[in-house]
């Protein structure tokens, strides 16, 4: 056989978050060779960046096939086994709305799972510190040009690849470059987040009064609905309580390309004030506690009917930014990670175009009902207008209506199809 046809096809992955390394791990798999380009200039080891995250059976299942021991993703996990959705009368006794011991998810932090996916890779695969600049198809269309600038010494490079795929998170310049006129839809409201740490602490009062509260920490995934808002609450590995609290307001102008607002000590200050208008008082002091508590701007995008041209695709938020409400962002970056490389596998890069078709055909369906539903959960949580219906008002709400709080709702639940029919 000759040389170019031992030769492993090459792809030029854009981004070294979630969907990126799950792209290097299914397309290794499928036997392609793998350049990473990431504009952070080293991974994420062993530092605190992120917060929680909540993987579904099918995300399990997938990582599981790319680690070298499948037990590591338990050791890093806790079980969510258990998605509640409460709510505190004003007698202030909590009441269930709905409770479902199927949910069989786990709990990771961002930092852990990206720890965990990154070193079963080989780290010469990646550039860290690497922004990406632009990308060109040669002029007899058999391959693809990325060239990207190092952040530490300014030297421009050119990389040659079979495909680019794109994991350039939820505000990718390569969609830009297909899709200029798709925008980002701000959702009318924001996160503060944060996780507090209390390994040492298992005793102090703050932890004592919130599993009190929330007695199924470690297990559970709460969501706790006031009015015309919503909180979540769970918990980490290593000591760490993860929450989440969805406030309306104007949609914050952002310096720079971040989705992730830099908050004051007033902004703080103020959020502590209003939540102990909201919330319990133990779960106040969980976010006193915390600390650099942050802010997320919720977005989403209309779904994309177009994924992939010719040489490249998008994975990950970059094909999908979706609302937090149904746990997608990640398993959704996951599942395209793993379809991509099975695509890949089954139709070898002489049938590139066969490929992407079929996960443009497989993905497209799933992702567009997911991010709809996200909305649509994140609305009924957050007591907003629906086009349907009234809104969810916790105090006329019926058995029925409460049902629509449960996460088994989500289109594609229980699995996602790998092959097109
Ligand atoms: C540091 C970090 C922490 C996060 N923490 C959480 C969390 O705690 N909980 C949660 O639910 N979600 C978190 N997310 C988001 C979560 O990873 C995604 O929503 C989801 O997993 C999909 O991931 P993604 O890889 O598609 O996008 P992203 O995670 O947004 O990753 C996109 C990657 O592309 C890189 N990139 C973008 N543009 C360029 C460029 N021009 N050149 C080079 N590189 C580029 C970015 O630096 C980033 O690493 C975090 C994301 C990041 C980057």
């Amino acid at each position: 056989m000759s040389e170019q046809k031992n030769k492993k096809p090459k792809a030029v992955i854009l981004g070294g978050s979630i969907a990126g390394i799950s792209c290097a791990h299914a397309l290794i798999l499928a036997g392609w060779d793998i350049v990473v380009l990431e504009k952070s200039n080293s991974p994420p080891k062993g530092s605190l960046t992120g917060a929680g995250i909540g993987i579904d059976p099918l995300g399990q299942q997938i990582i599981q096939s790319w680690l070298p021991r499948p037990e590591l993703l338990q050791e890093a996990t806790l079980p969510l086994k258990i998605d509640q959705n409460i709510v505190t009368g004003g007698d202030k006794t909590t009441r269930v709305l709905t409770r479902d011991e199927n949910f069989n998810f786990r709990a990771a932090h961002w930092a852990d799972l990206h720890s965990l996916l990154y070193d079963g890779l080989p780290p010469e695969i990646f550039l860290w510190g690497h922004l990406y600049l632009s990308f060109c198809i040669s002029e007899d269309q058999t391959s693809v040009n990325v060239e990207a600038k190092s952040l530490q010494t300014n030297e421009i490079i050119e990389i040659n690849g079979d495909l680019l795929i794109a994991a350039d998170g939820c505000l990718s310049s390569v969609r830009r470059t297909f899709l200029p006129r798709v925008k980002l839809r701000y959702s009318g409201y924001c996160a503060w987040r944060g996780v507090l740490d209390f390994s040492g602490k298992e005793n102090s009062e703050a932890i004592i009064g919130i599993k009190r509260e929330y007695p199924e920490l470690g297990n559970c995934l709460y969501f706790h609905l006031g009015s015309g808002t919503h909180s979540v609450l769970y918990e980490l590995p290593k000591k760490k309580l993860n929450w989440i609290w969805y406030v309306h307001q104007p949609e914050p102008e952002v310096k720079g390309n971040s989705v992730t607002m830099k908050v004051s000590s007033d902004m703080i200050n103020n959020m502590y004030q209003e939540a102990e208008k909201v919330w319990l008082p133990q779960l106040v002091q969980v976010m006193k506690e915390t600390k650099e508590p942050f802010l997320n701007i919720i977005y989403d995008c209309d779904p994309l009917e177009q994924i992939c041209w010719d040489k490249v695709v998008l994975v990950g938020d970059a094909a999908h930014p979706t609302t937090p409400h149904g746990l997608r962002s990640t398993n959704m970056s996951i599942a395209d990670a793993a379809v991509l490389g099975k695509c890949l596998q089954k139709w070898g890069v002489e049938n590139l175009p066969y490929a992407l078709e079929e996960y443009l055909r497989v993905r497209v369906p799933v992702i567009t009902k997911q991010v709809l539903h996200s909305r649509k959960m994140g609305r009924i949580k957050q007591g907003l207008p629906l086009p349907d219906c009234e809104p969810f008002d916790l105090h006329t709400a019926s058995p029925e209506d409460c049902e629509e709080l449960q996460q088994k709702n989500m289109p594609f639940f229980s699995g996602v199809p790998f092959w097109a029919e």
